[in-house]
């Protein structure tokens, strides 16, 4: 990476990419040019790189062309606002209904940046006949892992034995985001029901406000309740989604390590958004956003609400991706049993089941291995600077890939177990009308008066 760029240590850091900030080497088989850097250092970087080396950079338009040896791979974004968190939008999702699912999140897809960014990578290193290698998404035992998410809201107390119902039948352990204004008075009665799954914050008013202290008092109104009842919070589902740097530096204040907004990201890796050039210290772990009752707002049916959930998981899984869902107990309480068997699919796809906060518990020490890597056609070499054996290395050559641990050493590429890596099309968005955009941010507004 030719210049200290935050979006692109972030990205890069975020994909698990073996790399370097400053000048290029002898080693260096892709070289990341960000917009804004000289012609010349560019040309610079790639005398002293690897013969054959790939260039990667990033403009207004998408392409790739070559030059001598040199194949040079442009991004039709810049990556600085491309990822800039903060503006939400409405945003259709592609489901067989008669009217739109439609939810409120991020402006930018930043998951579809991102694997626009790792495609372009892997032609590069594919047209040196070079195998590409990065930290895996989830722990070690299956490809993808699923994770289920609960904001409990104002659901009745049924909503909340209906869900625990549904975390027994699927064999999982839910994360419960509380609310405790609504919730808190119960939480005493609800300890056996709570046994065995994971209890975290949603809010105590049901809002983001657009202070840091409003914020901040809220959550800590909300931590303190639940830490009565034993309940020592680490993480935080905002109410609607929403996020504003003010509610991120409250969470930081408060020393709450992650947090799960989809107006700050949905569908992607955990990540740490950029505020004022400077990485959050409170992770996000996005889920996918759309729950029951948007699919039910749009009328969808039963089977195309099923169809929904499969092509999801699939698709999850192909990715390697985790598989984050998430609901409310009211929502769970009427279509248990579509659920159950959403659920159950789901698992035998996704092989693990966690729990947000093991994820984000792994996630932080996947960022701390340090790997550097050599690339050569047949083999790849690892060298492990900082590593975890809950973290494994994965390499992709061929349309295949394979995993190994991160241990120092020599991996020729004839002797690892390949699996076929199967290519996932992009969500196709679905499509949406100027009354719905409206009608939504009606609703939002609804919301800001009424608070
Ligand atoms: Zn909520």
């Amino acid at each position: 990476l030719l210049s200290p760029d935050p979006a692109w240590q972030q990205l890069l850091a975020q994909v698990g990419f073996p790399f370097r900030v400053g000048r290029a080497d002898a080693g260096t088989r892709v070289l990341i040019a960000p917009a804004g850097i000289k012609p010349r250092e560019v040309a610079a970087g790639v005398a002293a790189a690897a013969p054959g080396c790939g260039l990667l950079t990033e403009g207004h338009t998408s392409g790739s062309l070559s030059i001598g040896e040199t194949r040079i791979e442009w991004l039709p974004f810049r990556l600085g606002t491309a990822t800039r968190v903060g503006r939400a939008r409405v945003r259709a999702f592609p489901v067989r209904a008669p009217r739109p699912v439609v939810e409120r999140v991020a402006a930018r897809d930043r998951g579809e940046v991102r694997r626009a960014v790792m495609s372009a990578v892997r032609r590069l290193l594919d047209a040196q006949s070079l195998p590409c290698v990065r930290l895996a998404f989830c722990p070690p035992g299956s490809p993808t892992a699923l994770g289920f998410r609960v904001d409990t809201d104002y659901c009745a107390r049924e909503g909340l034995v209906a869900t625990r119902r549904l975390a027994d039948e699927a064999g999982m352990s839910f994360s419960w985001f509380f609310n405790t204004e609504a919730h808190g008075a119960l939480l005493g009665e609800l300890g056996p029901l709570l046994v065995g799954q994971d209890v975290q914050v949603h809010c105590h008013r049901h809002e983001v406000f657009r202070s840091v202290r409003a914020n901040r008092e809220n959550i800590a109104k909300a931590t303190a309740i639940l830490l009565t009842h034993g309940y020592r919070a680490v993480g935080v589902a905002s109410p609607y989604g929403d996020w504003n740097p003010s509610w991120d530096r409250a969470l930081a204040e408060l020393g709450l390590c992650y947090a799960s907004d989809f107006v700050a990201g949905y569908d992607e890796l955990p990540f740490r958004p950029l505020v004022r050039g400077r990485l959050s210290p409170v992770l996000q772990i996005p889920v996918h956003p759309i729950c029951l009752g948007r699919l039910h707002a749009a009328r969808a049916s039963m089977d195309s609400i099923s169809d929904y959930y499969r092509r999801l998981v699939e698709r999850k899984a192909a990715l390697r991706e985790p598989c984050l869902l998430y609901d409310h107990p009211g929502g769970i309480a009427a279509d248990r049993e579509l659920l159950v068997r959403i659920l159950r699919d789901a698992r035998e796809l996704c092989g693990v089941s966690l729990t947000l906060t093991e994820y984000a518990r792994w996630w932080h020490r996947r960022e701390q291995v340090r790997l550097e890597v050599v690339l050569q056609p047949d083999a790849v070499e690892l060298v492990v600077k900082r590593g975890d054996e809950q973290v494994e290395a994965e390499i992709e050559a061929r349309g295949q890939y394979a995993r190994v641990p991160l241990r120092s050493g020599r991996y020729p590429l004839a002797g690892l177990s390949w699996r076929p890596a199967a290519t996932s099309t992009p969500a196709s968005p679905g499509r949406l009308t100027w009354r719905i955009i409206l009608s939504e941010r009606l609703r939002q507004l609804r919301r800001q008066t009424h608070n």
